[in-house]
């Protein structure tokens, strides 16, 4: 065997087992079907502006171990997400917070924010879908203005049809605090993405633009002890059981003669008719205070949601139940393989952020080592 490891898929999941894999005096091949590497978190250098090609990227985590982990490689900026949301021209803060009660009722305190949403959660009682859960913990004005819209264009599917975890990703608090996240630890690293990524690949060998499916599978198989598949589950299985869902996204980049279209890096828009969920304006990652007018143009992403069609990204996983049966019927499958490790969001098939997906990549090199060290 060439290699003890054939990883298919450069993002952060191959990436970081290929890291883990090649210190410890393994030989990895990773190849992936882009161009470039670095998967979703890949960014584009745009007159001096890294450009999140794939959508937004923040830095988030509480594992101790994972920002440990990143940090051997880069450092972080002190970047923190605070959204907006525009609906039909109205701005409030994101996530739900003391200021977006404040700006959707006026209400000044925690104990009168509580009382509204308790009037307008109504009867809920049991949570079934995304619809109960987000107007049990917003109540309904929040519920229309800032989540059905979004959401609904987001996963084309009513909300009544999606499960409640999604909207459980963002925080609720009685606090006037915009952080978008609840982690110990956030940021972007210093350079881009890119650096992270070039760091966890430097001396491992790569080849680009080549996709594990097109008729070379065995091929590729043969020249390694194991393969580390990052890729859909549903392909790798030649779609078996039949095909998973997933949602996909089309970015419109421009780059504009202005130093600083609209003030914030990320901008919702939640209502049904505009076409796009958010509007990104990549230099406020980086650039900080009076520092985004030393450049005077910037780059913006629309970001408009899409069907998952043949020649689209997978980007989302579609975790209903059907979806979730289906994807079991392929998880027994791959607890069956003896030399195949999948992980990642798309073999794992599930909504990971970079951290979890960074944690699963280590776990699953732990496990891996202790069985190739067993006597
Ligand atoms: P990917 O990055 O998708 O990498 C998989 C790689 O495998 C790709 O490069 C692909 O080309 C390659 N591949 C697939 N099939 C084949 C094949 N047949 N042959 C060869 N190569 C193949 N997480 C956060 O923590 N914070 C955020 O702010 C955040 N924002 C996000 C915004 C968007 C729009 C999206 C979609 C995701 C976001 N995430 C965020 C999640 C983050 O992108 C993922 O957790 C992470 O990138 C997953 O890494 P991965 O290696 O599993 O997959
Ligand atoms: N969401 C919403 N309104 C917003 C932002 C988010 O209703 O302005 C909902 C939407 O359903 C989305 C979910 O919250 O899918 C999770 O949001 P997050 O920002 O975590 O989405 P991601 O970054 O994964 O696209």
């Amino acid at each position: 065997m060439t290699y003890d490891y054939l990883i298919v898929g450069s993002g952060l999941f191959g990436a970081t087992f290929a890291r883990l894999a090649t210190d410890s005096g393994k030989r990895c091949l990773v190849i992936d079907k882009r161009s470039h590497v670095g998967g979703n978190v890949y960014c584009e250098d745009v007159e001096g502006i890294h450009v999140h090609q794939y959508g937004p990227h923040i830095f988030h985590t509480s594992d101790k171990k994972v920002w440990a982990f990143v940090n051997r490689f880069v450092e972080f900026n002190r970047f923190t997400l605070m959204t907006v949301a525009n609906y039909k021209g109205r701005l409030f803060n994101l996530p739900f917070n003391m200021n977006t009660f404040y700006g959707m009722w006026g209400v000044r305190t925690p104990e009168e924010a509580h009382a509204m949403i308790e009037a307008q959660r109504g009867e809920i009682k049991d949570i079934t879908n995304l619809e109960e859960q987000a107007i049990s913990l917003v109540g309904r004005d929040i519920y229309e203005a800032l989540i059905k819209g979004y959401t609904e264009k987001q996963w084309g599917r009513s909300c009544k049809d999606l499960p409640s975890f999604i909207i459980r990703r963002l925080p609720v608090r009685y606090t006037f605090d915009n952080n978008y996240f609840n982690d110990t630890y956030q940021g972007i690293p210093i350079g881009g993405y890119n650096v992270l990524i070039d760091k966890l690949l430097e001396g491992v060998e790569v080849k680009t633009d080549i996709d594990f499916f097109d008729g070379l599978e065995s091929q590729w198989r043969s020249l390694a002890d194991t393969l580390v598949f990052t890729g859909k589950i549903d392909d790798f299985y030649h779609h078996r059981f039949g095909e998973l869902q997933y949602r996909s996204l089309r970015f419109e980049h421009e780059v504009l003669h202005t130093p600083n279209y609209q003030g914030i890096a990320i901008m919702n828009f939640t209502d049904r008719e505009t076409p796009y969920t958010r509007i990104v304006e990549h230099k406020h990652f980086e650039m900080m205070g009076s520092e985004v007018n030393n450049l005077p143009m910037t780059v913006i992403s629309r970001e408009y949601p899409q069907a998952y069609l043949p020649g689209y990204e997978a980007y989302y996983p579609v975790n209903d139940d059907s979806n979730s049966r289906l994807y079991a019927q392929y998880q027994a499958l791959a607890e069956q393989e003896e030399h195949v490790i999948f992980g990642g969001r798309l073999a794992e098939y599930k909504y990971y952020d970079m951290d979890d997906t960074i944690a699963r990549a280590m776990a699953c090199w732990d496990d891996n080592k202790k069985i190739a060290t067993k006597p």
